[in-house]
């Protein structure tokens, strides 16, 4: 029975290894040609650097072949046809989705999909559902507004796919969808986590616990914070509930997960992506564990707009050790850890706003809020890292502040100008949230 297994895919999560590289080589050549043939695009750059769909032979060839930019697909967009541009491999008749990335800064870059690739989204999605412990038994809950961003979508039709039952929460507001998921005793859910802690702030507010709610299993996305051991803490004891990461993105596809072994990674979807992890200094590709690079990433399936060695400014690196679940798809070790955009340099150091994530969070007495504002005090760098101390607390101040400092000096080697504000004057953010302030110019 299909129910009974532990994979969705059963032949294709547990294949030796050489044998998922064998067949990531293969399809790789088949999109490589593909985007040759069929985007003036790709042919354009390929050509320009030599390469043809015949020279790549290995993982070593493949590497010669010039990586796609985030910056290069807007520049696409203002070509035929409209409003896609030439990347697109498929008449404009067999598109059937529209989809834009939802970045801060620049333009948003338009995706296009046929039913395909569509049919490719929601496979992909099972295979994270199913690895989480989705079950056709589940109700799952989508409290998100469903629109022009790809986000949960995918995930929407994977519900669908696996054969559990789909909840869509679009245009209702928080309130109204806790008082669904408690009527409905919906048993698990997708969300940022910015979200999953906003929502379990106004259901107290509302008089509900969250744990009190059936939900056991919450999915996130588009921010790290499922990866970060104290966010994801705060999150599962919030709702009783075991929290799981997932990244995916508009221009890639569902590639990565975390699996109920919670061992610590993210499961790389390796049936369907090629990812390459690439030294951010010195531009070799690192295969060994510990070591962090920016991500190299193709979608070997997707046809409309092809992601072929898209350079996506994540960070990662590759985990030592197997994932107990028995699955062989490689792990990163604790997910994207940031952006390469993100990891700025302060003071000479390299601050990673996810770390700051993670001692706030992990601070008994702060609230779930904060900010963080890097500017300049004449020619040297400053950061100002605002928080909220829980109500009932305020008298223990002190010493949550020295704790504070020790844990910010300790875990990312830099001093800090500590605000205390009272909780629930921050800003609160619905979706993703924009936590760290980087004012200092380039
Ligand atoms: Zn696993």
């Amino acid at each position: 029975m299909l129910k009974e297994q532990p994979y969705w895919n059963p032949v294709l999560e547990t294949l030796a290894k050489e044998n998922i590289r064998d067949l990531q080589l293969r399809k790789f050549r088949k999109i490589f040609e593909w985007g040759y043939e069929k985007s003036k695009f790709h042919r354009a750059l390929y050509k320009e650097a030599g390469i043809k769909p015949e020279d790549i032979r290995s993982f070593e060839d493949l590497r010669r072949i010039p990586t796609v930019e985030k910056s290069m697909m807007r520049d696409i967009q203002r070509k035929d046809p409209f409003p896609y541009g030439d990347a697109l491999c498929v008449p404009l008749d067999e598109v059937v989705e529209f989809r834009q990335t939802s970045g801060t800064t620049g333009q948003p870059v338009y995706q296009p999909d046929t039913w395909q690739d569509w049919e490719w989204w929601s496979e992909c999605w099972s295979y994270i559902l199913w690895a989480q412990g989705y079950r056709p038994s589940d109700r799952v809950f989508i409290p998100f507004g469903y629109n022009v961003f790809v986000a949960f979508w995918a995930g929407h039709y994977a519900v669908e796919k696996i054969g559990a039952e789909i909840v869509p929460g679009g245009v209702l507001d928080t309130q109204a969808r806790i008082l669904k998921i408690q009527e409905l005793q919906c048993t698990a859910m997708m969300a940022t986590p910015t979200y999953v802690l906003g929502m379990a702030d106004t259901a107290r507010k509302m008089g509900i616990d969250p744990s009190s709610l059936a939900v056991r299993k919450i999915t996130c996305a588009g921010e790290p914070g499922a990866s970060i051991p104290t966010t994801k803490k705060r999150m599962e004891d919030a709702w009783a509930a075991k929290v799981y990461d997932h990244a995916g993105a508009t221009e890639i596809g569902a590639w990565c997960f975390e699996c109920t072994a919670q061992s610590g990674g993210l499961h790389v979807n390796e049936g369907f992506f090629l990812v390459e992890i690439q030294d951010v200094e010195t531009g070799e590709y690192i295969e060994e564990p510990g070591r962090r690079g920016k991500m190299i990433i193709t979608a070997l399936d997707r046809q409309a707009q092809p992601c072929i060695r898209f350079d996506s400014k994540d960070i990662i690196e590759w985990a030592g050790e197997p994932c107990p679940c028995g699955r062989t798809f490689r792990l990163i070790k604790g997910g994207v850890i940031g952006r390469a955009d993100d990891i700025t340099k302060v003071k000479g150091v390299l601050l990673s706003p996810s770390a700051i994530e993670e001692v706030v969070r992990g601070l008994d007495g702060l609230g779930n809020e904060f900010e963080v504002i890097v500017d300049k005090d004449g020619d040297i760098d400053r950061i100002t890292l605002k928080v909220e101390i829980i109500k009932g607390r305020e008298g223990e101040s002190k010493q949550i502040e020295a704790r504070l400092k020790d844990q910010l000096r300790l875990k990312t080697n830099l001093g800090y100008i500590l605000e205390f504000h009272d909780h629930g004057t921050l800003p609160r953010y619905d979706v993703k949230a924009r936590r760290f302030k980087d004012l200092r110019g380039k």
